[in-house]
């Protein structure tokens, strides 16, 4: 299939790119490397433009011959939502509703969308299923709650086949090492332990450990981005016309942070001092996936299932590129 990646030189699309290549698709990326990386990206896949330009999108959905479009350009850091929403509506929702249009002006009517656990807020019961009610409690988990509303709606009028997958927490790099996590700044929990193990940091803040979980500190569910990209290419082949899947991408196994550094501490060999901080606003204290839809539908069952192994990925990357895609 021709596949339009949006948003492939981030750090989940690029992830994509190379497994849809490698299942035999022709791919053509599409980013404005507002945070995306131009070295992410196989040579000559790359077609920078703004998803606001509606005309442009739609030229470029014909010029390529473009039969399904996947969507991972989205701004998704928590804090940064709510502190500036009108960034999180421009980009995550206006940006989509153009590209959205752009496609149906072009005939494209298969679409995969990256939604995130943040649309399920503080769920009260755990481990969460698909039916667990939706109720977002910053603007990126609405951001992404408007959209799948839009597509659940397109795909009822207009016949878009699309899939809405919730991801949980994304981790890991590609085995090989070469494309991999490159924030800036650096937030996520992993990359920032490993940050530590390289010597760019003194120690990792650990964000509480008085949360009402085994060890007090939070739980997540972390998934291989390999994992996340193979779960897009099984629903790319699942899509029906006038019909939507929206799917939880999780392991179905929690780790608490407190794991996540032990699990570090094993794979570098580093003793990675740690300090205890207060609890960041707006986690909740467990997320973790009840993943048996995704298997049932999709047939997508997780290779990497212990955090070791995750983190060895990610390792591997780090001491390759200690200062991400900068340095090449
Ligand atoms: N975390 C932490 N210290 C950090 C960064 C993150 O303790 O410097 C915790 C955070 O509170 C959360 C978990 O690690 O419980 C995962 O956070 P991350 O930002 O990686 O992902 P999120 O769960 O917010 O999507």
């Amino acid at each position: 299939m021709n596949i339009l990646v949006v948003g492939g030189a981030g750090y989940i699309g690029s992830h994509a790119v190379r497994v849809l290549i490698e299942a035999g698709h022709r791919v053509t990326v599409f980013d404005n490397l507002s945070r995306g990386h131009r070295e992410a990206v196989p040579m000559g896949l790359l077609v920078e433009g703004e998803l606001t330009d509606t005309q442009f999108v739609r030229e470029t959905l014909e010029r390529y011959e473009i039969e399904a479009v996947m969507h991972f350009a989205a701004f998704a850091l928590v804090n940064e939502s709510v502190n500036d929403p009108s960034l999180y509506y421009q980009n995550n929702v206006i940006a989509t509703l153009s590209l959205l249009d752009a496609m149906r002006l072009a005939g494209v009517k298969k679409f995969v969308f990256s939604s995130t656990t943040a649309t399920y807020g503080e769920p009260e019961i755990v481990p969460i299923r698909e039916t667990t009610p939706q109720k977002p409690i910053n603007p990126y988990g609405f951001t992404k709650l408007v959209i799948e509303q839009a597509l659940a709606d397109y795909s009822q009028a207009y016949g878009l086949g699309y899939a809405a997958l919730r991801y949980f927490n994304a981790a890991g790099a590609h085995p090989d090492g070469s494309i991999g996590e490159d924030h800036d700044p650096e937030s996520h929990l992993i990359p920032i332990v490993l940050q530590v193990a390289l010597g760019q940091r003194e120690q990792i803040t650990v964000f509480g450990d008085d949360y009402q979980t085994p060890d007090g500190t939070c739980v997540r569910d972390y998934v291989h981005v390999n994992d996340l990209a193979d779960a897009h290419l099984r629903a790319l082949n699942r899509l029906e016309p006038g019909k939507g899947l929206c799917l939880n991408l999780g392991t179905g196994h929690g780790t608490s942070v407190r794991e996540i550094i032990n699990a570090c501490r094993k794979v570098t060999g580093h003793p990675i001092p740690e300090e205890m901080g207060p609890r960041r606003e707006g986690d909740p204290s467990e997320l973790v996936a009840d993943a048996c839809l995704a298997k049932e539908v999709l047939g997508w069952e997780p290779k990497y299932t212990d955090v070791q192994s995750i983190v060895e990925t990610a390792w591997r990357w780090h001491q390759s590129h200690p200062q991400g895609y900068a340095t090449h």
